[in-house]
C-alpha cells in the first residue's frame, strides 16, 4: 500500500471505532484490551488499526512519505501531506519569516504523523544561512587560497586543525571576499564564515 493508502484506510477504521459507543480511547494502547472486553467487531476493527498503523511505521522508516505536522519554538504548527519529515521541516522553514541574520541561525524543528500517536517526534536541525555577499558583475565567487593572502603552510595554505576538525581560509579571486569555513564533527557540522577583506566589517557565516 502506499503512504496515501495506508492513510486513507487508518483514517477510515478511526473514523469506523469513534461511531461505535464507547467509555475508552480509541487511540489509547490499552484501547485494543477495552475492545476485546467490549465486542468483536471493535476488537476486529482495533486490529486493522494496529496492523495499518504497523505498515504505516515501516513505510515511514523506508523514507515513504505520508502527514507530517511540524513545529518549532514558537506555537506555530502547519500540516504536510505527502512528504517526509525532512521535506515537511523543509517546507516549514522556506513558509516562514526568519527575517535577516548576519550569522547562521540554527532552528530545531519538530515533525509529528498525527494518525501515529505512538511513534515518537522526529528531531530535525535545519541551519538559516545569510546571503553570501554578491561577487562582481553577478558572477559566482572564484574561491582560492593563495598562501599569501591567506597564509598556512606551502602544502596546504589557509587550513588549520580547529578541535576535531579543521578550519580553512579562502578568498574570492574576483571581489575580495574572505571565506572562512570551519568543519566540525559535532551537531552542527560545518560552518562557512565570509567577510569582506577589505573593509572587514561584515561577516557571513554559511553552512553547506
Ligand atoms: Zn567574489
Amino acid at each position: 500500500m502506499t503512504g496515501s493508502e495506508l492513510h486513507a484506510t487508518i483514517q477510515a477504521i478511526t473514523s469506523e471505532l469513534q461511531e461505535q459507543p464507547a467509555n475508552y480511547d480509541v487511540f489509547a494502547l490499552d484501547g485494543l484490551n477495552d475492545a476485546l472486553h467490549d465486542n468483536q467487531y471493535k476488537h476486529k476493527l482495533f486490529l486493522q488499526l494496529l496492523v495499518a498503523r504497523r505498515q504505516l511505521n515501516e513505510h515511514i522508516d523506508k523514507g515513504g512519505a505520508t502527514t507530517w505536522v511540524v513545529w518549532d519554538q514558537s506555537i506555530t504548527k502547519i500540516t504536510y501531506d505527502e512528504c517526509t519529515a525532512q521535506q515537511a521541516a523543509d517546507q516549514y522553514v522556506a513558509d516562514g519569516d526568519w527575517g535577516e541574520a548576519d550569522s547562521t541561525m540554527w532552528l530545531t524543528l519538530y515533525a509529528h504523523t498525527p494518525l501515529l500517536p505512538d511513534r515518537s517526534n522526529e528531531t530535525i536541525l535545519i541551519a538559516l544561512d545569510p546571503s553570501e555577499p554578491k561577487c562582481t558583475e553577478n558572477q559566482a565567487h572564484d574561491w582560492q587560497s593563495p598562501i599569501a593572502i591567506v597564509g598556512g603552510i606551502k602544502s596546504n595554505p589557509g587550513v588549520w586543525g580547529h578541535g576535531s576538525g579543521v578550519i580553512t581560509k579562502q578568498v574570492c579571486m574576483q571581489c575580495g571576499c574572505k571565506k572562512l569555513q570551519i568543519r566540525t564533527r559535532k551537531i552542527r557540522p560545518q560552518e562557512i564564515k565570509i567577510c569582506e577583506v577589505s573593509s572587514m566589517t561584515r561577516v557571513f557565516i554559511l553552512t553547506n
